[in-house]
């Protein structure tokens, strides 16, 4: 077994790589960038070595920069996490050459089943049904009009490097062609350095169930059952769960055996993940995803099988020593990815220091994370902090249970998806297990997001949407028995000293009339300021558009009247509670 290993990445998955490691009594190097020198895997790591600015570019994707840090702490073996390196083959080529171990698929696998088509080409090879259409690149609208004539819309054009919705637009008429092809085209270049797209037939309503593999270098290829994924955020995953809701027996025990046979005969080594959409009795093949996922937990809790530390033995050349009809599953788990975004405003992602961080405990309940009270979320990196996975005897107790253990949740100073979560277990078409990958996306109301925000921001520790009114929780005891009591008041008193003993930004805003500040809600830049002193203004007018985590995000004023003073111009930075404009 390896004596130390190197892992490149950062937040929870870091860390828990390095508590797999630790029970293998390995011993774990983590690397930072500039914004995460107090960071959850930094103090969890033996031993940590700084990589470079903030900017992913130049830390966490900084290939050359980590092997040179893995041998100067002469490790074994590198483990890339997911996300940031995890699926580059040139990354996975360059340790390979490196005096470390490639915790992960040889590169050459990953070169061949990376690619969308190449992994397609390979799976007809083995009788795995792929989702209909090209296994070869197009380039040109007409090849695409020409598909479309003959299978009928919609179809997706996708980039063959894509993933997580990316690179992927969907076509409902010949007449949509023509841009939607573009658009792949430049995002595939833009995220995945890779201009090459194909197509698939756009099923509707499917379910995305994928298969979890795990295989040796001595030819054993287990599957450790499937798992859903079909709660999407426009194609990005919020809800994971196992085994699949609405499977039958068959259809779960040939969707495992495709997935099988599917890697079987690509020569795979380590971890993956096939990914299947599911429509009605088919299933079709999606694509492979050459590393650890997110939610990997589900599979861990129903299987009792732990995948990580299974990565890392595999890597170091032992062998698996269970057979595929050893691995059973128990009860039901449901995976909520906690996401530093406010579900009533679109999902923006929000940043702050976290005020209060309690997550919940007791029986069923796992958490994977990297924080601790008092953390600063930033914006530098992506919003999800944190993973609750609820483990219970069968789905309907999980659900249960998942309420209680999301109530149990108190965060503060951020908003998070919890109270979307809350909403969810609420759902009638998620508690029976009915939602389909569009659901969220085309049949949630908007205004129900408000609602759960305002009904259970505050009572997972939230901080709700703001408004004018604030609650204060006091403590009363009436004949010896111990009562909450919340006080509503308005919220100016507490904000008023802050601001007056600030002196910079506001020291000539007309102070002590009746002006309303406009201030910033987030870290970030100030993209461009739409108002200029004298204009007339409307509460849910927007004053300026500010960057933040790669989002555009829209200030709007909630008074009425007249700009008085615009403080911030375009370009500059903003922190939270800057001031932005004043309005009479
Ligand atoms: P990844 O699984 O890497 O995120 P994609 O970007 O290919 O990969 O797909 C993301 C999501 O987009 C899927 O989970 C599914 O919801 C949807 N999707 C992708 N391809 C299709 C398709 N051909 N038909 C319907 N939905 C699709």
């Amino acid at each position: 077994m390896f004596r130390k290993v190197l892992i490149a990445n950062r937040g929870e998955i870091a860390v828990r790589v390095m508590r797999a490691c630790r029970e293998l009594d390995i011993r774990t190097v983590a690397i930072y960038s500039d914004a995460d020198r107090d960071a959850g895997h930094v103090r969890y790591a033996d031993e940590a070595y700084h990589v470079g600015p903030a900017r992913p570019a130049e830390s966490y994707l900084d290939a050359e920069s980590i092997v040179e840090i893995a041998e100067q702490a002469n490790v074994d073996a590198i483990h890339p996490g997911y996300g940031f390196l995890a699926e580059n083959a040139d990354f996975a080529e360059r340790v390979e050459t490196s005096p470390a171990t490639w915790v992960g698929p040889a590169s050459a696998v990953m070169r061949q089943l990376g690619g969308k088509t190449g992994a397609r080409t390979v799976m007809e090879a083995a009788d795995v049904p792929i989702v209909p259409g090209t296994v070869d690149p197009v380039t040109t609208a007409d090849e695409i009009a020409a598909f479309g004539e003959e299978h009928g819309y919609p179809i997706a054009i996708k980039a063959d490097a894509g993933g997580g919705g990316r690179g992927m637009s969907v076509v409902e008429s010949e007449a949509e062609i023509e841009d939607a092809l573009d658009r792949s085209i430049r995002e595939g270049e833009a995220y995945f350095d890779d201009a090459t797209v194909y197509l698939e037939k756009y099923l509707s309503d499917p379910k995305h169930v994928e298969v979890q593999i795990l295989a040796d270098g001595y030819g054993n290829v287990r599957h450790l059952g499937e798992r859903d994924c079909s709660l999407q955020r426009r194609h990005q995953k919020v809800i994971e769960e196992a085994p699949a809701p609405g499977l039958s027996p068959e259809q779960r025990e040939a969707i495992g055996a495709a997935a099988r046979r599917g890697v079987a005969d690509a020569g795979y080594e380590n971890a993956g993940t096939v990914e299947f959409l599911v429509s009605g009795d088919e299933f079709y093949f999606m694509e492979v995803n050459t590393r650890i996922q997110v939610e990997h937990p589900v599979t861990e809790l129903v299987t009792g099988i732990d995948v990580v530390k299974w990565q890392l033995r595999v890597a170091a050349g032992e062998e698996i020593d269970f057979a595929q009809e050893d691995v059973t599953t128990t009860g039901h788990a449901i995976e909520y990815r906690i996401n530093a975004e406010n579900p009533a405003e679109d999902f923006a992602p929000t940043t702050g220091v976290l005020e209060r961080y309690d997550p919940p405990g007791g029986i069923g309940v796992r958490m994977d994370d990297a924080m601790r009270e008092g953390d600063e979320i930033g914006g530098d990196y992506d919003s999800m902090i944190a993973k609750l996975i609820v483990h219970a005897g069968d789905r309907e107790e999980c659900l249960i249970r998942s309420e209680r253990a999301l109530r149990e949740f108190d965060i503060k100073g951020v908003h998070t998806i919890i109270p979307f979560h809350r909403l969810m277990l609420t759902d009638q078409a998620f508690t029976e297990g009915r939602h389909t990958t569009d659901y969220l996306d085309e049949q949630v109301d908007p205004g129900r997001l408000e609602a759960a925000v305002e009904r259970w921001g505050t009572a997972s520790g939230d901080g709700g949407t703001g408004g004018n009114t604030s609650a204060r929780t006091y403590t009363a005891e009436v004949n010896g028995k111990r009562f909450e009591v919340v006080l509503y008041g308005e919220e100016v008193e507490e904000e008023q000293p802050r601001q007056t003993k600030s002196p910079e930004p506001v020291a000539d805003a007309p102070a002590g009339t009746a002006g309303e500040r406009v201030t910033a809600e987030m870290q970030g830049t100030v993209l461009e300021v739409t108002v200029e002193p004298g204009d007339e203004v409307e509460p849910g007018d927007v004053v300026c558009v500010i960057e933040a985590m790669k989002m555009e995000n829209d200030v709007i004023t909630s008074a009425a009247g007249t700009v008085a003073e615009v403080t911030v111009g375009a370009g500059d930075s903003v922190e939270t509670g800057d001031v932005l404009c004043v309005i009479e």
